[in-house]
């Protein structure tokens, strides 16, 4: 580590923040990763309107669709090339385990291919005109747009904002989370190395309340891309509503992961551990509330709890860790007040529920994989998103009530069904409240696939082909082909005898 500064890219400047001087913390020890100012509300305005200049005398809005696609496949390449230093950098910034952070750096670099495909092949359409005029339907950038993320995926759910938003024509703000900065600082230089005209990306680490506000406020931003929790993205949508700016938000689920009697078991087990253990329960989607058919609670729970308690977890860098610490000493403590709760609520453990000590645990913040059970889904512990590893394990009568219960939540981001028959498993699939609902599978992704939830899980969608349009105005463009000047005002008009 480094005591020297970083700076940020602000405006086309690669320069020091002018707030205060804060560190990165790597969660396996609590030592600081890099030193930087943040940002404050003078370099938001300056990124803002340096982002507007940019789009306005840069000519990438104007360059042709496979020119802009080709600075794209570049940030690509230059993200495969850089791959295994970003997910050594992204390790030590949010603390997630090496193998999770490879995955994340390349679904970056996906990322940003598959929207450089897009932008190449995106399509006008010639629409069936309906008298002597040629009808378009065409789409143009919308100028300075933002992307505020949180702190569990930094470089994944930034590619997913910025990939679109600069295919699109568009200049980008980013504001990570003010305790993941490092890698939008990386990914800033690589677009900038790319190719990127100077001034169309900065990125402005620091608090969201302040900062984050800022950005939303501004009148030159035109869209907002967030991603975080669900009362920030509330008060996003009021300020939005205000300035009549469209926004997408990705928030908060505690989504159901549902085995029935026909489940296989192997599979269930594997895949209900990986949708709530992996990322330490660090996910939107994280499956969170388990339910399972009451004929098969018990023999499940067995073998579940016996696998869950062999998840490997420790150093982040070992290969073979499951499951790194946890983000920040005041994540770990939420998460086990809502342990304590749960228990208060007449919960019992299955396992965990106590930090883990010794040797590095005590240096970081590690928590354990967790099993509650006796709740009901009306208590707070099966509404409210905990974001750790904490499971709470429901048993259920018939598909009524399953439905009931499953459906009964604030949020409706994901879910999962374990079953062999597969006419039963569409059959619920199509029941379940969700933005995404996996069938004998969980927390897979296609960037081809559109993501988003519903309810208090979030508005808009984000990713797939048609994900670039969503950040472009669309408009309507008729060309007249008429002979004549139009009937009502022309001197030749026929006027009925
Ligand atoms: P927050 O909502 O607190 O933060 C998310 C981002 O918003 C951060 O950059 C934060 O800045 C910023 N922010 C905070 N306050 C404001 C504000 N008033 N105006 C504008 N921006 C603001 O969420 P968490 O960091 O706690 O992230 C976890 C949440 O994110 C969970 O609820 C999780 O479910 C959700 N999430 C949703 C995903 C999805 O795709 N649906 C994916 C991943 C996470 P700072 O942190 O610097 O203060």
């Amino acid at each position: 580590m480094t005591e020297q500064t970083l700076p940020l890219c602000i405006a086309g400047q690669w320069r020091l923040g002018r707030g205060e001087r804060y560190a990165s913390y790597y969660p396996a020890t609590g030592e600081p990763v890099a030193w930087l100012n943040a940002a404050n509300v003078e370099d938001v305005n300056e990124a803002i309107e340096g982002a507007h200049q940019a789009f306005l005398h840069s000519g990438w809005a104007q360059r042709k669709p496979h020119e802009r696609a080709a600075v794209l496949y570049r940030i690509a390449q230059l993200i495969r090339e850089q791959a295994e230093e970003l997910a050594q950098l992204q390790r030590q910034d949010n603390g997630k385990p090496i193998g999770e952070t490879r995955n994340l750096v390349a679904s970056a670099a996906g990322t940003f291919q598959f929207f450089a495909a897009a932008c190449e092949t995106l399509e006008e359409t010639i629409t069936p005109s309906r008298g002597d005029f040629v009808t378009m339907s065409v789409y143009e950038p919308m100028g300075v747009v933002a992307a505020i993320t949180p702190w569990n995926s930094p470089i994944a759910s930034e590619a997913q904002k910025v990939a679109p938003a600069l295919a699109a024509g568009n200049a980008v703000v980013i504001k990570p989370a003010e305790i993941t900065p490092l890698l939008a600082l990386q990914l800033a230089r690589l677009c900038e190395e790319a190719g990127l005209p100077k001034g169309l990306i900065s990125v402005l680490p620091g608090k969201g309340s302040v900062l984050g506000d800022a950005i939303t406020r501004h009148p030159l931003v035109k869209r907002v891309s967030f991603t975080g929790g669900t009362r920030t993205g509330k008060h996003i949508a009021h300020i939005a509503a205000d300035k009549m700016m469209p926004v997408s938000l990705e928030l908060g689920g505690k989504s159901p992961t549902i085995v029935l009697d026909d489940a296989d078991l192997d599979h269930a087990v594997a895949g209900v551990l990986y949708g709530i253990f992996s990322s330490s329960g660090e996910a939107c989607i994280a499956g969170s509330r388990l339910f399972v058919a009451r004929a098969l609670y018990e023999p499940f729970m067995l073998r579940l709890c016996a696998a869950a308690a062999n998840i490997k977890v420790g150093n982040p860098a070992d290969e073979t860790t499951q499951m790194g610490p946890l983000i920040s000493a005041a994540h770990r403590e939420s998460v086990e007040r809502y342990v304590a709760l749960g228990l208060s609520e007449g919960g019992r453990l299955r396992l965990g529920g106590q930090r883990l000590t010794g040797d590095e645990y005590d240096k970081g913040f590690y928590y354990p994989p967790t099993i509650l059970e006796g709740l009901s889904n009306d208590q707070r512990v099966c509404q409210e998103e905990i974001f750790g590893p904490v499971l709470i394990a429901l048993p259920f009568d018939d598909e009524a009530d399953l439905l009931d219960q499953a459906n009964d939540s604030l949020y409706a981001l994901a879910a999962g069904i374990w079953s062999r028959d597969y006419k039963r498993a569409w059959s619920l699939g199509r029941k379940i409240q969700a933005g995404t609902v996996w069938i004998n599978t969980y927390k897979q992704f296609s960037i081809s696939t559109p993501f988003g939830g519903w309810r208090d899980s979030g508005l808009g969608r984000e990713k797939g082909r048609l994900g670039i349009l969503q950040y472009m105005e669309q408009k309507s463009l008729y060309w007249g082909m008429n002979e004549r000047p139009l009937a009502w005002a022309s001197e030749h008009r026929e006027v009925a005898p």
